[in-house]
């Protein structure tokens, strides 16, 4: 009977078995108060448990992402969606913070204070650029520095990827072959580590929100409205400013209402089942029926986008560092912010379009900017909100990128589907 239960229990997703355990982690705080507390050790596990998968899962991954792109498959199109990718990956997450800096999430809620944090003298711009190019890979690694652990593996795939390409020696090239091999087990490994941290989730996420809640009472409530307000927030001003503003009246000069319509669907399936990758062929059918763009170049760029181009997480990475800073009162200096724009672009290439990534992407941010990984516990419960308005963002800026650049080399026809509605026609 009792494994009846558990199998029940473990039928329920996840993250709603951790949503669950925020809230009743959060009553039990409110009702019993400050004696919740000493149920800090097993959030703190939960903790210790994120942090240990930080830098295997980057290097894993981003391994992955790389063999993805190759050279090759880039001619002129290739290069302008990837472009358009990283800026606009970046120009996301300066809104995220801009955002964020004025909504300010977090305020009014402290941290214990046993969260060492140091608030050593801040890093200066030009420190923050010489130190992406790590002295020693090994000891990037060993000390948990993200930037520069992504920087090197970076590179390293890079010349992988040559190698795969040009190297006419036999060994060379199963070599290369064996190590992304090696690589995709080691991922797939990475992510089974990731469920089996998450299934402790439940009670780590539990005794996290007892403390906090048993610490600070009701007014911890309001930062996390506040944290969902401000990404909320950041992510319309993107959609309508950006993607529908900017790429698609400015650069194509068409409607965006035919935009949006011809892709609703995929929106409301990113929406309700938060994943970018699962939403992929809704989002390839809404190109190809609504959009009427060649298959040619969406093909390319939406399954790639599903996997690197990642607007709303990487959004999220700024409004989460600025919610994080606020939680243990100090301020991001601006070359923080800029660290915290850099690990969102580059982190996002190896990261998959799978519900919660953005969670498992803050653990880098919060590990680089020295910030208590305990937040990524904190705001695990309410993931299941963020996570849809980061997949909704996801998805709408593949479309976005994909119209554009199928606009710029032919590849749309604008005269049917969605475009041909009654209520486009703005020449
Ligand atoms: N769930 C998102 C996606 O699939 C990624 C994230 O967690 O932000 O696009």
């Amino acid at each position: 009977n009792i494994k009846e239960y558990w199998s029940r229990y473990r039928s329920v997703p996840i993250v709603y078995r951790i949503g669950a355990a925020f809230v009743l982690g959060s009553i039990l705080g409110l009702v019993v108060g400050e004696p919740a507390t000493v149920l800090e050790p097993l959030g703190e596990l939960f903790v210790q448990l994120l942090s240990m998968i930080v830098i295997p899962i980057i290097v894993f991954t981003l391994l992955m992402g790389i063999r993805r792109i190759s050279p090759s498959t880039l001619g002129k199109v290739g290069g302008q969606i990837l472009a358009l990718y990283a800026i606009l990956s970046g120009i996301a997450v300066f809104i995220g913070l801009a955002v964020a800096n004025l909504i300010n999430p977090g305020r009014g809620l402290t941290l214990q204070e046993d969260t060492e944090f140091d608030t050593e003298e801040a890093p200066d711009f030009l420190d923050v650029v010489m130190g992406i190019v790590p002295e020693e890979p090994i000891g990037a690694m060993a000390e948990g520095d993200v930037l520069a652990t992504i920087f090197f593996v970076i590179v390293f795939g890079m010349a992988l990827l040559l190698l795969a390409e040009n190297s006419d020696d036999e060994a060379v090239q199963s070599g290369v072959e064996s190590i992304f091999n090696i690589v995709e087990a080691g991922t797939e490994a990475m992510f089974k580590i990731v469920w089996g941290v998450m299934e402790y989730g439940v009670i780590g996420v539990f005794a996290l929100m007892a403390a906090v809640f048993g610490e600070a009472g009701a007014g911890a409530l309001v930062p996390f409205a506040l944290l969902i307000g401000a990404l909320l927030a950041a992510v319309l001003i993107h959609i309508t400013v950006i993607y529908l503003g900017g790429l698609i009246l400015l650069l194509t000069r068409e409607s965006p209402i035919a935009f949006l319509t011809g892709s609703k669907d995929a929106i409301i399936t990113a929406l309700s089942i938060r994943s970018s990758s699962g939403t992929l062929p809704v989002t390839m059918a809404n190109a190809d029926n609504n959009l009427k763009i060649n298959e040619g170049i969406y093909g390319f760029s939406l399954p790639l986008g599903a996997t690197i181009n990642m607007d709303g997480t990487a959004m999220y990475q700024g409004v989460a560092a600025i919610f994080a800073a606020n939680l243990v009162g100090v301020q991001l200096t601006l070359a923080e912010q800029v660290t915290v724009v850099l690990i969102a672009v580059l982190a996002s290439i190896g990261s998959a379009g799978v519900p919660g990534t953005g969670l498992i992407m803050l653990t880098m941010v919060l590990t680089q900017l020295g910030l208590p990984l305990a937040v990524v516990g904190f705001v695990a419960g309410v993931d299941p909100i963020l996570d849809r308005l980061r997949t909704m963002t996801n998805v709408t800026g593949d479309l976005a990128v994909t119209t554009v650049v199928a606009h710029w080399n032919d590849g749309i026809d604008f005269t049917s589907g969605s475009w041909a509605d009654p209520t486009h026609g703005l020449e």
